[in-house]
């Protein structure tokens, strides 16, 4: 019971950063350069890239061999189990988001905003799942307290990333003619699903510890699946240069810096 507490708090945290970015909206004037969204895109993915392996893969492997189990197999199947339910759950969430943006909204969002803020939605998918996970691998295994503050520097991490998130998709919608008001709704609400998958990845891996290291390496599996096909071909996409790659090493090793240095 307390993973889930933890991970709702963990993952509500995460979220509220999204909607403290996305009150920009309200008084920033100035339109969002692509060079900013190359940036931003960029960091997330490095984020999430070091999460997979510090947060995830890495405590996945030990928490296995601590059940016998031989850690590589274990993590392999994770993994690839989290690659394969996204490659069918793509195409789907991106039907899903397009009908929802584009229904009686008045506003016309521009292809470019839609698939911006879709990006970074489905993104906080597999977020929210890692935050859930850490913290109940931090509260099955009590007398470990490095878990503990290596699930805090990963909520950390992910908030980081989530602040100039909420301002990246609000201000485009606003742009396109959104209300403040619904721009930052929509914006603070791109990240409303990482509460949600957070807690429900947690109940899950309470219910059944012993597929613990197999959820871990599933939320890892997610986690890169969504940078390599989703957030990084916007991020260059955004921007022409090399920003978008100088986002993602400052989003790695900030990322890892947390980790190792908190964790
Ligand atoms: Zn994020």
């Amino acid at each position: 019971m307390n993973a889930v507490i933890w991970a709702l708090l963990g993952t509500l945290f995460a979220f509220s950063v999204t909607s403290l970015g996305a009150l920009n909206v309200f008084w920033i004037k100035r339109e969002i350069t692509n060079t900013f969204q190359g940036i931003i895109l960029g960091f997330a993915g490095g984020v999430m890239i070091a999460a997979s392996v510090w947060s995830l893969l890495l405590p996945g492997i030990q928490r296995a061999e601590e059940n016998g189990q031989i850690g590589w197999l274990v993590i392999s199947g994770g993994f690839l189990a989290g690659v394969l339910l996204l490659l069918g759950a793509d195409g789907l969430l991106k039907k899903h988001y397009e009908t929802r943006l584009a229904s009686g909204k008045v506003v016309n969002l521009k292809q470019s905003t839609m698939m911006l803020v879709m990006a970074i939605t489905i993104h906080n998918i597999p977020e929210g799942m890692a935050v859930g996970l850490a913290f109940s691998l931090a509260m099955s295994e009590p007398s470990d307290p490095a878990l503990f503050s290596g699930a805090a520097a990963l909520a950390l991490g992910i908030g980081i990333q989530n602040y100039p998130e909420g301002t990246a998709v609000a201000l485009p919608l606003l742009r396109d003619g959104m209300k403040k008001k619904n721009a930052f709704l929509t914006g603070s609400l791109s990240a409303a699903v990482e509460p949600l998958f957070g807690v429900l990845a947690a109940i899950v891996a309470t219910f059944v510890t012993p597929l613990m290291p197999l959820l871990l390496a599933f939320a890892a599996g997610t986690m890169i699946y969504v940078v390599v096909q989703e957030l990084l071909p916007e991020a260059q996409s955004c921007d022409e240069g090399k920003t978008a790659t100088l986002g993602f090493i400052a989003g790695f090793l900030l990322m890892m810096i947390l980790d190792v240095s908190l964790g």
